[in-house]
């Protein structure tokens, strides 16, 4: 019923992310994304992808592969991880590459891996990897939490651009380079998911339908696909509702030439710095509360040396729907 919904939608594409993707995008992909249309991608860790799991998916119709790795060598990479991992990314890797999909990398940066960009390159480049996308943290969630020990410098972000740029020269046409930077060190917030109930959705693993990923944080009313369509949800729910569109904007937003460019940043960001997800996202250098970003950076560049915080990781938990 939902990707039906979003075929009349004109969607293109499906992706599994978090939950028990692997066995998700095993049903999408023999039951109908491909029948539609739909480009799948599983967004994964990898550490389940065994031999037998990766050529079930290969068998259902899988397109794509997305794996996340944390740093280029072992010990770092599982610290970071919170679990020993790295030798099963690195296997999955070579095994996506064996069934000939197309492989991307994801790596999340922040200050204990950023300064291995190069190294993280060459990996991903002796990986076979087709695209990988160096993601610096943002800062939400667990990630908010451990600012302090991840918020990196603005001289290592400027060493990273530099070898970023060096890298999309010498790789150009073998590997494509995403690169984005922390929206801490930007002068305006990005439009978060191309703006709140513009273009995305997503579909949790219990049925919830989300505007973004991260906005089950917020004291929202639930849309579910077990209580309506999917595209009811889409076009009539109030949590689709409740931030679409620039009605809903106070100032400086409302009368900002911005409004329709970057729709006031990110709303879980806002809730998250200010305990409020209608106001201005604070990494707007206009926002009344963008003294708390500013504060955070000037902290991240005090010392000449990056500072070794503990990490404090997100405890495992089961999720029931
Ligand atoms: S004031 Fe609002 S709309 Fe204008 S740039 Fe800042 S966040 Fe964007």
């Amino acid at each position: 019923m939902a990707v039906s919904a979003i075929e009349r939608r004109n969607a293109y594409a499906a992706s599994s992310a978090g939950g028990s993707p692997l066995g998700a995008v095993a049903g999408l992909g023999s039951g109908s994304a491909r029948d539609l249309g739909l480009y799948t991608n599983l967004i994964t860790s990898a550490i389940g992808l065994s031999p037998r799991r990766a050529q079930q998916l290969k068998t259902a119709g899988l397109d794509h592969v997305q794996i996340s790795i944390q740093a280029d060598e072992p010990a770092l990479s599982d610290r970071i991880a919170g679990t020993p991992s790295y030798d099963r990314k690195i296997a999955a890797a070579h095994l996506v590459k064996e069934l000939d999909w197309p492989l991307t990398l994801n790596v999340v940066l922040h200050r204990h891996n950023i300064d291995r960009i190069g190294r993280i390159l060459d990996l991903a480049e002796g990986l076979g990897a087709d695209r990988i996308e160096l993601a610096n943290t943002q800062y939400y969630g667990w990630a908010w939490r451990n600012r302090t020990a991840l918020l990196p410098s603005r001289a290592q972000l400027d060493q990273a651009e530099e070898i970023v740029r060096a890298a999309r020269q010498r790789l150009e046409g073998k590997m494509e380079i995403i690169y984005v930077i922390p929206d801490y060190y930007s002068k305006y917030p990005k439009p978060c998911m191309g703006g709140w109930g513009q273009r995305q959705l997503t579909v949790t693993p219990n049925g919830n339908v989300l505007p973004c990923p991260a906005a089950h944080t917020l004291d929202l009313p639930r849309a579910t696909v077990r209580g309506h369509s999917l595209a009811w949800i889409w076009g009539e729910s109030p949590l689709f509702q409740r931030f679409r569109g620039t009605e809903w904007m106070p100032e400086p937003c409302r009368s900002c030439d911005r409004r329709e460019v970057d729709f006031g940043g990110c709303r879980c960001q806002a809730f998250q710095l200010t305990g409020d997800a209608a106001r201005t996202d604070p990494v707007c250098h206009l926002s009344l509360d963008h003294q708390i970003v500013a504060e955070a950076v000037q902290a991240a560049n005090e010392g000449a040396e990056p500072v070794e915080a503990d990490l404090i990781p997100r405890a495992y938990t089961v999720r029931r729907s």
